[in-house]
Order: C-alpha cells, then sequence, then structure tokens
C-alpha cells in the first residue's frame, strides 16, 4: 500500500512531516464521488464506502511503519491522535435519532463542534490556525462541509460546517428576522399546505432542480408568508450544503425594488452579475413598483440571464397574474412565463384583507 512512498523518516524534521507525506493518498474524487450529488446519492454510496475501507488501509498501513521506523508506539499512537485533528479526515457527526427540527439540528451540531474545538486545545494542547484570513477547522478540517452519519436509517448526508454558517447567512442576504424561521416554523393551514408542499419538494430535490434549472413564482396575497417560505427555501440549502465543482454553491436573495435603489445609488454592475449568475436566487417583492426603462433593462438582465443558463430561481410577488401583466415589461413577462412555474397561496378571497 505504501510501496511508493520510498522516503524514510530521516528525510523530514518531524513525524508530522513524514506523517502527513505517508498520508497523502487518493481523493475520494478518485473513486467515483460526484460532489454535484448529495452525499446519501445512491450514486455516491460506492465511492464512500470504497474511498472508507481505503484511508482505513492506508492509515493502518502508515502506523505499522511508524511503530516499525520509530520504535515509540505511544509516541506515534499520540502522533496518531493529534494528526486526526490536525489534518485526518473530517470528523464524524453521529446523529442517533432523527432530529426534532432543523434549528435543533443545527444546534446539535454547533455544540459538537465546540466540544472538538475544545477536545482540541485541552487534549492536544492545539490552538487555532488562521491559514488566508480563516480560522483552521479542527471538525470540517477547512473543507466546509460535516458529514452526518445518520444511524437510525444508515444513511450519511453533508452539512454546513458551523465555523462557516454565519458567514454563508450573511453573505446570501437572509434579514436577521428570518434567520430563525425556517419550514418548521411555519404555520400550515388549508390555503398555504398545496404551496408549502411544493417549496420543501423544490429545497428536497434541489440536485435534480439544478439540472434541468426549474423555477418558481409564488403569488398570493399580502401576509401569506411567502416570503418566509422563500427564505426556508434557501436556508434549507444552506443548512445542507451543495457543492459545484468543489465549490458551494452560491445562494441569495434579494428584495427586486431594494436591490434596484442600491444599483441606482451604487453604479455597481458587478453586483448584478453577481446575482444573475449565482446559483439559486430568491427575487421578492416583484412588479411591487413599476419599472423606468433603467430598472425595466436591469430586471430583464437578471431574468434573462438566469433563464439562458437555466439557473433556479424564486420570483415572489404579491400581485395576480393579470397585474403582473399590466405592470412588467413584455420582454420580462415572456422570459417569466417560458421558465417559471406558478405556486399560488392563500385564497383568492382572503386578498387585501391585510393591510400592507
Ligand atoms: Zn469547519
Amino acid at each position: 500500500m505504501l510501496e511508493d512512498k520510498a522516503k524514510k523518516s530521516g528525510d523530514f524534521r518531524s513525524l508530522r512531516e513524514y506523517y502527513n507525506y505517508l498520508t497523502t493518498g487518493k481523493k475520494i474524487e478518485d473513486f467515483g464521488y460526484n460532489p454535484l450529488l448529495s452525499h446519501a446519492h445512491e450514486k455516491n454510496r460506492k465511492p464512500i464506502a470504497a474511498y472508507n475501507t481505503y484511508r482505513e488501509q492506508l492509515l493502518s498501513a502508515v502506523h505499522q511503519r511508524l511503530v516499525e521506523e520509530v520504535r515509540n508506539k505511544s509516541q506515534v499512537d499520540q502522533l496518531f491522535n493529534k494528526q486526526f485533528f490536525l489534518n485526518g479526515e473530517p470528523l464524524r457527526y453521529i446523529l442517533k435519532a432523527p432530529p426534532e427540527s432543523t434549528e435543533s439540528f443545527v444546534r446539535g451540531l454547533r455544540s459538537f463542534y465546540e466540544g472538538v474545538n475544545k477536545v482540541a486545545r485541552e487534549k492536544y494542547g492545539l490552538q487555532p490556525i488562521t491559514v488566508r484570513g480563516e480560522e483552521s477547522c479542527y471538525l470540517c478540517k477547512r473543507t466546509g462541509r460535516v458529514i452526518v452519519v445518520e444511524e437510525y436509517n444508515g444513511k450519511e448526508t453533508l452539512a454546513l460546517c458551523p465555523h462557516l454558517y454565519h458567514r454563508v447567512m450573511e453573505e446570501s442576504g437572509i434579514n436577521r428576522r428570518f434567520q430563525h424561521k425556517g419550514f418548521d416554523e411555519f404555520i400550515v393551514e388549508e390555503s398555504n399546505k398545496a404551496a408549502v408542499r411544493a417549496m420543501r419538494k423544490y429545497a428536497s430535490y434541489f440536485e435534480t432542480v439544478l439540472q434541468t434549472g426549474e423555477s418558481l413564482l409564488l403569488i398570493g396575497p399580502v401576509g401569506t408568508g411567502k416570503t418566509h417560505l422563500g427564505m426556508a427555501v434557501l436556508m434549507e440549502l444552506i443548512r445542507r450544503p451543495l457543492y459545484l465543482r468543489f465549490e458551494l454553491l452560491r445562494k441569495r436573495y434579494i428584495s427586486l425594488p431594494q436591490f434596484l435603489n442600491e444599483m441606482r445609488a451604487s453604479f455597481r454592475e458587478e453586483r448584478l452579475h453577481e446575482l444573475a449568475e449565482c446559483e439559486f436566487l430568491v427575487v421578492d417583492d416583484l412588479g411591487i413598483e413599476t419599472l423606468d426603462e433603467w430598472g425595466r433593462d436591469k430586471v430583464f438582465t437578471l431574468v434573462n440571464t438566469r433563464y439562458q443558463e437555466k439557473l433556479p430561481t424564486i420570483f415572489i410577488s404579491d400581485l395576480s397574474p393579470q397585474e403582473l401583466v399590466n405592470k412588467l415589461d413584455e420582454r420580462i413577462l415572456s422570459r417569466l412565463h417560458e421558465m417559471a412555474r406558478g405556486v399560488r397561496i392563500g385564497g383568492e378571497d382572503r386578498r387585501r384583507k391585510t393591510d400592507r
């Protein structure tokens, strides 16, 4: 197994460097792992199992070789434990029972993360190291993803590492007011249950959505929880991180009028491009204001880019389809019509009972 590792411990300045040299090997992708699919996806099962077996064998071979060469088993064992924290595999978060809610899951993962840091600090004397402005992470080994082992159903999934959580939430543009409002906090009633189901499904099958580029237009009266639902999808996707070419997918929320105002004030065209090209976008308050020519132009660029690149988008509007027709530019409408499936929330009769 270590036949290609010709150097000996004497070639290195420390045992740790030697260990790093010996344990560097194949990556999970070399076994056919597809980071575009979810970790629990059927097609990823074999690669994961093959990789785990490989790593187990590799580490045991490294251990054996070190003990033989160094002849001090306790020193090697100690190094092994420490290395496991320093640069081994990402640690696993084991769930014995299904979490009560997404919130409680996130809380549990957070305390696991804090526990790992405590062990690293107190047991192995490891201080947080800052690499390129980012603190190294003993839990995810800076991969940003934590492997969650769901013991009760034998599945493994991925979650966003808590060390990234706040940054990703902030980047996404989720309002503070909604930061603790996921699907679990949404009050389901007869008038909204079809919409809730559609949105949950959209989030659960996001790998497929990403391939088809399916978009939604969520319409319904003011005060029916449309923004909450859009944010819930976004948070679900943040907590269950997805990767494209090993990069975390970019997921953003904007309120359209607010975004246009910012654009008008800052002239930052690159912000428009960033939003037009991010892998998932929630566009809220569509049609709230009548657009002037400049605004129509910007919105068309946004919608048209997403349409052409097949990028999943959730549009949210308080207006009825007829009102949207009156309010939006024909070019924008025709794109919306082609790319987005309509989802209605609330009953027609409840319309405008609540004030804006
Ligand atoms: Zn981490």
